[in-house]
């Protein structure tokens, strides 16, 4: 298998194929990422994606789940990806095919080009919208702002192909977790995504973020303002959505549907937080301090 970056997916796509598609990040700008640290970007061969899906077939006549493996293989043009697409169901017509989408790769497609995409074989998306947030947006160097995140989405619901997204709370910094949530909460309410992965930031040295934390421009937020800026964000999210924040930078773990189990949700959060001991705050902190990846 060619395999050239690292594989990079959602926690619940662990049991999948990977296919590399493209190797790196186009935009590797955001300050908190090191994802693809000296990985240049470049996409990958179709010959070589061929070979790899022979060489799978080898071992796994059929696959449920396919992740095309990259930092945002959507960014590729509509006419590549229909290539990519058609090539790889050609093999496994009965898998859900899955990549990364960053939001800017939107800006040249049409709702027309997303149809021909999904009618090729991409089956859905998952994009790091991270906030909804405009301060948060610039200050990380996202490369958009919240407007650009509906006008993608829109493109997305026009066309009808399913999405998932990425909160990744923490990011407004100490003091200001819960109004940022809010202000993505009412973003969130305006687009459609089926899935959401609720993550919080942990400032990773070598990183532009961490360089900001030590100069002072950035100030990390505690763990228990945190898990109250999760709570909020889903206090107000109005829209119909599965959120799961089991991950290793998440200090609760849980999967819940919204709207139906918001009481419960909600009520669990409020409980957890009023038990909420130094002791617990400083475990999760130190917890924090030892990740390496976002
Ligand atoms: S967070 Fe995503 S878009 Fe930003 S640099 Fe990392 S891989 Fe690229």
């Amino acid at each position: 298998m060619h395999f050239s970056g690292p594989i990079v997916r959602p926690q619940t796509d662990a049991d999948s194929l990977f296919i590399e598609v493209t190797v790196g990040c186009t935009h590797n700008s955001c300050r908190f990422c090191n994802f693809y640290e000296g990985v240049p970007f470049r996409m990958a061969k179709l010959e070589d994606i061929e070979s790899d899906l022979k060489e799978a077939k080898g071992y796994l006549p059929t696959v449920r789940k396919i992740w095309a493996n990259g930092g945002n293989p959507f960014v590729m043009s509509t006419e590549k990806q229909i290539r990519v697409w058609e090539l790889i169901k050609r093999y496994y017509p009965e898998a859900r095919l899955s990549t990364y989408a960053i939001i800017t790769d939107f800006r040249n497609k049409t709702v027309d080009d997303i149809r021909r995409i999904k009618a090729s074989g991409l089956d859905d998306l998952v994009i790091g919208i991270e906030s909804g947030d405009d301060e948060v947006l610039e200050a990380v160097d996202k490369g958009y702002k919240s407007d650009e995140i509906i006008e993608a989405c829109r493109k997305l619901d026009e066309a009808g192909l399913d999405y998932r997204m990425i909160y990744l709370g923490g990011l407004a910094g100490a003091g200001k977790l819960e109004a940022s949530a809010k202000k993505s909460a009412a973003i969130i309410n305006q687009i459609h995504p089926y899935y959401m992965y609720l993550t919080t930031v942990s400032v990773l040295p070598g990183t532009p973020l961490y360089r900001d934390m030590m100069e002072g421009k950035f100030k990390e937020a505690t763990e228990k303002e945190r898990i109250k800026e999760m709570r909020e964000l889903i206090a107000d999210v109005n829209i119909p959505i599965t959120v799961n924040s089991e991950n290793a930078a998440s200090s609760v773990n849980f999967t819940v549907d919204l709207p139906t189990e918001k009481p419960l949700i909600l009520n669990e959060l409020d409980k957890f937080l009023a038990n909420f001991s130094d002791d617990a705050e400083k475990a999760m902190s130190r917890r924090r301090h030892y990740m390496r990846s976002v």
